[in-house]
């Protein structure tokens, strides 16, 4: 069903070879992206990877060196920003600060003379979708953050641009106010059908609210999927890492697929099997990841010495060293450090990544 599954839906925008340099530095290195109709999709990585920058020459605040951008089958070349329909929707609020919300809010259509009653109308319905409407007549400096950016957020949807492009826009919010906030982005984008390209470097957020996840590094595209895909099946150890879902142990494989279907490979904690995977042979390197939910206390399993215990509030999350390599799991009650403990690992669980 197409109406359902926005990953399947008709493409918006596609991006080839996308270049960016600044001075020596390549910023973005040939990136191509495919952004469904009505999708959510998150750009996560770590600081510096060129996340906004491919936000910034998809919206034309920036021309790449090389590269296309097509959106709504038109090539974005030589269209300037306002031209464009795209918006977007910044960490820091920029709200005019001598403008009520409403003002705010109606800027972009004022420009545009629409009629005093269709901007009224337009307002208010742009304030409804992001729970603002009592709050037309107030100054920004007399609204909290998450009010702010919900009125930024008013303001970007207002000319219902078919691209709603946002940079970090919850990173200057308190925790609490992050989570709320979230909840209604993802609704809103829901609500509004339209598609949603999104920057952050928080894994969580970037999982809560993605139908596609995006990993960058150095400017490149590393890994493009949904969340859970990202999360059963990193592409390599960089995504394994960057997810931090996993302890990584590297190794060699020992023998992969054939008549077993399984896969092993030689670690400094011993030879381990796991699940076949594909593209590698006996003699790569490779890397063993081990999520702390796949490891538990069981007599016959690795000889550790328990490190660490920290109090997660419901459980305790406990380090134990086995021969250098440091293997983390969850307790209900927590072990001694010193201790010596037997620790089993789910071998249909623990899978083998690329090292890149
Ligand atoms: P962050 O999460 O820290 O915002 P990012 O992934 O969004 O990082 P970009 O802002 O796209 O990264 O920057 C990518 C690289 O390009 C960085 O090394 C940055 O220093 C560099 N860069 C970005 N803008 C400019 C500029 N205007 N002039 C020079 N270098 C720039």
């Amino acid at each position: 069903d197409m109406m359902s599954d926005p990953t399947r839906s008709g493409l918006l925008l596609s991006a080839r070879g996308l270049t960016k340099n600044y001075g020596k530095e390549r910023a973005v290195d040939s990136v191509d992206l495919d952004v469904p109709e009505r999708a959510f999709t998150t750009f996560l990585g770590p600081s510096g990877c060129g996340k906004t920058t491919i936000l910034r020459m998809i919206a034309g605040f920036e021309t790449p060196d090389a590269g296309s951008i097509v959106l709504d089958g038109r090539s974005l070349s030589g269209v300037p920003p306002e031209r464009r329909p795209v918006n977007t929707v910044f960490q820091s609020y920029a709200l005019f600060p001598h403008l009520t919300v409403f003002g705010n809010v109606a800027f972009s259509l004022t420009l545009r003379r629409h009629s005093n009653v269709d901007v009224a109308a337009r307002v208010k319905r742009a304030l409804d979708a992001v729970h603002m409407a009592e709050f037309g007549d107030r100054y920004p400096h007399q609204l909290s953050g998450g009010q702010q950016q919900r009125v930024a957020v008013a303001r970007a949807i207002i000319a219902e641009p078919h691209l709603l492009l946002l940079d970090e826009p919850l990173s200057a919010l308190d925790k609490k106010m992050r989570g709320h906030l979230q909840i209604e982005l993802k609704d809103l984008q829901r609500r509004l059908g339209i598609a949603f390209v999104y920057v952050t470097h928080d894994q969580d957020e970037a999982f809560a609210l993605s139908d596609i996840v995006v990993i960058m590094n150095k400017g490149r595209i590393i890994q493009k999927a949904a969340p859970l895909t990202i999360y059963a099946r990193p592409a390599n150890a960089f995504v394994a890492d960057f997810i931090g879902a996993a302890t990584l142990i590297p190794g060699e494989i020992a023998n992969n697929g054939g008549v077993s279907g399984s896969a092993a490979i030689d670690t400094a904690i011993g030879i381990v099997q796991c699940p076949a995977v594909e593209g590698l042979v006996k003699g790569d390197k490779a890397v063993l990841a081990i999520r702390p939910e796949h490891v538990r206390i069981g007599a016959d399993g690795l000889n550790t010495t328990i490190r660490h215990v920290v109090f997660k509030g419901d459980r305790y999350l406990v380090e134990a060293e086995v021969k250098g390599v440091i293997l983390r799991f969850m307790a209900d009650s927590p072990p001694a450090p010193g201790a010596d403990v037997g620790l089993v690992v789910d071998r249909d669980r623990a899978f083998i990544t690329r090292i890149d």
